[in-house]
């Protein structure tokens, strides 16, 4: 025992002289960073490559929405025979070869070759941050948390399936009709699950041969995740998408005390919102909206429709008026599915109810038509919440709310508002919003020129039922000044909180990667012992 503990010691002392490693992992950023000093926020597309550990792995395969926002606008988007051309053409998604769809790529007169990498390592469930999954093989092992997957199998779901995250529809495959006639399959026979390897916050796995663990952090979606990651260059951090304001901000101090304590080496840590100041709280957002509705008639608000961090806030703002908080179709089948995890409101509490908008033909609720009818505007998922109890007071069961319930009885709810312009003006248009409405924004104020136009439609909707109060400040944030009420804030850290985060870690021991921020330079200041590297887009970091 004695000999072999000595034995031991000394091979560990003497084999890096003998047997010297190469240690080093490449990191080639191809979205969330910039083509300059000035950055990128979102559109995370960072490729690890551990030739040592023979590992090669992406982290995040995200929409850029700037550059996307360059060419398209919702709902416009590349046509799919042409998407992966158009994404080659315009550099929207990594340049790896064979990491995109068997059937894209065949309809390109590609040779389709063996899957790329050893898995793609999804942070989290926002857009960009895995929007470029449906151009994705199957094949390609996917490494998601769980609480992602969930939501991101609902939205595509809900979606109708455009969103091919967790399976595919394998377009132009080729196949035999009954009859021995070739056919094009279509629906359930091209359908193909996708090779998803789900992962729960500290619950090591292995991508390729790198150990790996998940740390939940604190940010606007429930799935968010950091990782340690160990590599032949070190233990690495990357942070995802955080924030220490939301409704588990302990998770995030978990995260970062196990980067220091840990002493990662290289840390990859996001910036994306230093460009402003802002603050606030979840529950500062709940105690606002319920003052500011207290003594509303139709209480209006629009907000991240799968923030179900802040859908709770709303919820209890609601609760506080002895209001009935109405979500839609798509968040009642999210809340079923969390089946209140997370502190998140269950469909048979007391004040919240199932909001079932008008239709099609709009025949639903409307007793001069016959109701089978009605149910044929809605899809198959949408039509069990018809059959929900009627609304005629909150009570604690699963209750649908009309629009004819919102228009007679006004002060009774705190009403989920549709996502955009037109559907807002339709809503109000039926229900006439009596004097003393009020509409919050508890979103951001648009930052592109298509969301801009969108703001100024809605002012415009507001203004002609007489519900525009003028530009105000910013709730939180006094000094911002905002077109409308607004009561938001971010899923992101503000500059306090990144200078605090960052002066957590030893500068002798880290060395940072600023990414997903506009602002590097002033990210970059931060760093007082000059302990970072500036990613640029397509250009190959070494990290030894
Ligand atoms: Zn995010």
């Amino acid at each position: 025992m004695y000999l072999f503990n000595i034995y031991s010691i000394v091979v560990k002392f003497i084999k890096p002289f003998c047997f010297p490693r190469t240690m080093s992992l490449k990191v080639i950023p191809y979205g969330g960073v910039g083509d300059t000093l000035f950055g990128e926020l979102g559109g995370v597309q960072l490729l690890f490559i551990d030739d040592e550990q023979n590992t090669r792995f992406m982290l995040d395969i995200g929409q850029r929405p700037d550059h996307t926002n360059d060419y398209y606008g919702f709902p416009f988007r590349a046509p799919r025979h042409r998407a992966l051309p158009i994404s080659e053409f315009l550099g929207s998604y990594p340049p790896i070869e064979n990491l995109y769809r068997h059937d894209y790529m065949e309809r390109n007169g590609k040779k389709v070759g063996p899957v790329p990498l050893d898995g793609i390592l999804i942070t989290h469930e926002h857009f960009d941050h895995m929007g470029g999954l449906p151009l994705v093989r199957y094949d390609q092992p996917i490494f998601v948390n769980e609480k992602s997957l969930l939501q991101m199998y609902i939205w595509q779901y809900v979606g109708g399936g455009i969103n091919e995250f967790v399976d595919l529809y394998e377009r132009s495959m080729v196949g035999m009709s009954v009859s021995g006639e070739e056919k094009i399959l279509k629906g359930i026979e091209s359908f193909i699950p996708r090779n998803i390897k789900r992962f729960r916050p500290e619950e090591p796995f292995k991508i390729g041969n790198l150990d790996v663990m998940a740390y939940r952090v604190d940010h606007s979606v429930p799935g968010a995740c950091g990782f340690i990651i160990d590599t032949s260059a070190g233990k690495i951090g990357i942070s995802g998408d955080i924030r220490y304001r939301g409704r588990r901000p302990e998770t995030t101090e978990r995260f970062i005390d196990k980067c220091v304590e840990e002493k990662v080496r290289y840390m990859f840590l996001e910036g994306s919102l230093l460009h402003f100041p802002h603050s606030g709280t979840e529950t500062d957002i709940a105690q606002a909206v319920a003052e500011v509705i207290k003594h509303a008639t139709l209480a209006t608000i629009s907000y991240p429709v799968r923030d179900f961090d802040r859908l709770t806030s709303l919820y209890n703002a609601a609760k506080h008026n002895k209001r009935m908080l109405t979500i839609s179709m798509d968040q009642a089948l999210y809340l079923k599915a969390y089946n209140g995890s997370d502190g998140f409101p269950k469909l048979d509490w007391k004040y919240i109810g199932v909001y079932i908008p008008p239709m099609g033909n709009g025949f639903f609720d409307d007793p001069r038509y016959p109701q089978e009818l009605a149910r044929e505007d809605y899809k198959m998922w949408q039509r069990p919440f018809l059959d929900k109890g009627e609304w005629i007071q909150h009570e604690g069961k699963i209750q649908r709310v009309t629009i004819n319930d919102i228009k007679n009885y006004q002060d009774q709810f705190l009403m989920t508002l549709p996502g955009n312009s037109s559907l807002m003006l339709s809503t109000y248009e039926y229900i006439r919003p009596r004097p003393g409405s009020k509409y919050i924004r508890s979103n951001p104020q648009g930052w592109t020129k298509g969301m801009e136009l969108e703001d100024e439609k809605k002012i415009n909707v507001l203004k002609d039922f007489t519900m525009y109060e003028g530009p105000q400040p910013d709730f939180f944030e006094p000094t911002e000044k905002r077109d409308h009420l607004q009561i938001h804030i971010t899923g992101h850290m503000n500059t306090q909180e990144v200078q605090r985060t960052i002066d957590r870690f030893d500068p002798d021991i880290t060395t940072f990667y600023p990414y997903h921020t506009l602002q590097l330079d002033l990210f970059t200041r931060f760093f007082k012992y000059g302990n970072y590297v500036t990613p640029i887009r397509g250009q190959i970091m070494e990290l030894k």
